[in-house]
């Protein structure tokens, strides 16, 4: 079986093509700048070269035409024809309450989607085109929508309600959310496969680390809470997005700069976050760590305020659960970053929690990292959302 996994957003479109006999990738890459000048589709096989076609793509379609052309190549393909697809895995990023699993798209299913694409009007409706450019082109293919959000869905009702007037849930559906879903369903379930237990019987806190950052609290297999809200924007520090502040801030700074709301929530999404803290110096984390390290005081003051974030809500999520058995990092930091992982352990000693600090160097494997007789294991888990994606779509298949 062949799955094809597909993530659009509004001017790029990612994809894989897995084999799901071996969950093995046999084929992946990159459109971008759909719909602007220089937009062009890169494509990697397994086995050979990179390929990149620099083409103008008016549209999805126009790039998934190439990406098929490609994939059944007689010289660089990695399939015969497109019969050989068995079906389309779709990142969808909300489902709002509407979608606590993935399922199989319909008619009635896309229009559930334009429906909750008022909560995410910058993401759904980019998967949506996403799907609609696949129809055209395999339209007897399955094709399945996977959600952001519905791992999340078993959160109790203290987890997800804002203490906002009630009317606005019933009304508007403002609740909590949560977004990675994907990976932290992903993630939990292999931490408790490297420990030799089953998910049902753990509890588990996922450290989502990218340039978005989430963690969310796993007891018993089910999330319970997660630091995402109704958008991506509450919670942890990010890249360049503010996670956690004081509401009234917004209007404050409205009335200070002369700005509009909409420019305020542009700042808090675009320009903020360890960008922000670290005076505009940059969004990503390999910057800040040389930069902290050749003295720079704003690197240094990012980092240490985005570690103590992190601290927090594990130490939060420790008591939601009444406990915690792991801890797993996971993503761009969470995998690779040795200052931001070592950060946060530096407060978990609270906890009973001992690292090993040669093993907290190692990058980007299945590493548990945490001594013996920590009281919590402590662990490094890549994330695979495309075969997270691949696998859940195989499930509603069958
Ligand atoms: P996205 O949310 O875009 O998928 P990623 O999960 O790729 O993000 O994470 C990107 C972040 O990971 C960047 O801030 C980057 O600096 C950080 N990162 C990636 N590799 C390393 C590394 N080797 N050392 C330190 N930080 C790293």
């Amino acid at each position: 079986m062949k799955v094809l996994v597909i993530n659009a957003g509004s001017s790029s479109l990612k994809y894989q093509l897995l084999d799901m006999d071996t969950e093995k990738v046999l084929a992946k890459g990159l459109a971008e700048r759909i719909g602007i000048d220089g937009s062009n589709v890169s494509y990697q096989p397994a086995e050979g070269e990179k390929i990149v076609v620099e083409e103008p793509l008016k549209d999805h379609k126009d790039a998934l035409d190439i990406i098929i052309e490609k994939l059944t190549d007689p010289k660089v393909g990695v399939i015969e024809n497109i019969e050989e697809i068995d079906a389309v895995g779709h990142r969808t990023v909300h489902g709002g309450e509407e979608f606590a699993h993935s399922v199989l798209i319909d008619d009635a299913v896309i229009k559930t989607l334009e429906e909750v694409s008022e909560l995410a009007p910058l993401h759904n409706p980019a998967n949506l085109t996403g799907i609609r450019a696949m129809e055209e082109i395999l339209p007897d293919v399955p094709q399945v929508a996977v959600f952001d959000t519905a791992f999340h869905q078993t959160m109790p009702e203290e987890s997800y309600l804002y203490a906002i007037p009630y009317e606005y849930y019933e009304k508007y559906k403002v609740r909590r959310y949560g977004f990675h879903g994907t990976s932290h369903d992903f993630v939990s379930k292999h931490a408790a496969e490297l420990v030799g237990k089953d998910r049902k019987d753990l509890k588990i806190i996922v450290c989502h680390l990218g340039n978005g950052a989430s963690i969310s609290a796993v007891r018993n297999g089910e999330c319970v809470d997660t630091s995402m809200g109704m958008t991506p924007l509450e919670g942890l520090i990010m890249g360049t997005r503010s996670g956690d502040i004081d509401p009234a801030i917004i209007e404050y700074i409205c009335n200070k700069e002369g700005l509009t709301v909409e420019e305020v929530n542009a700042v808090l999404n675009k320009k903020s976050g360890v960008l922000g803290l670290s005076n505009h110096l940059s969004s990503d984390f390999r910057d800040l760590d040389e930069a902290a390290q050749g003295g720079n005081e704003y690197a240094k003051l990012a980092l240490d305020t985005y570690c103590y974030r992190v601290a927090k809500y594990i130490g939060a999520y420790a008591m939601a659960m009444q406990g915690v058995d792991i801890i797993a990092f996971t993503a761009g930091c969470g995998e690779n970053n040795y200052a931001v992982r070592a950060g946060v352990c530096e407060y978990l000693k609270y906890l009973g929690v001992v690292v090993n600090d040669e093993k907290l160097h190692i990058r980007g494997e299945d590493l548990i990292v945490s001594e013996p007789e920590s009281s919590v294991t402590v662990m490094i888990v890549p994330t695979n959302e495309e075969l997270s994606i691949a696998r859940q779509t195989m499930e509603v298949i069958k």
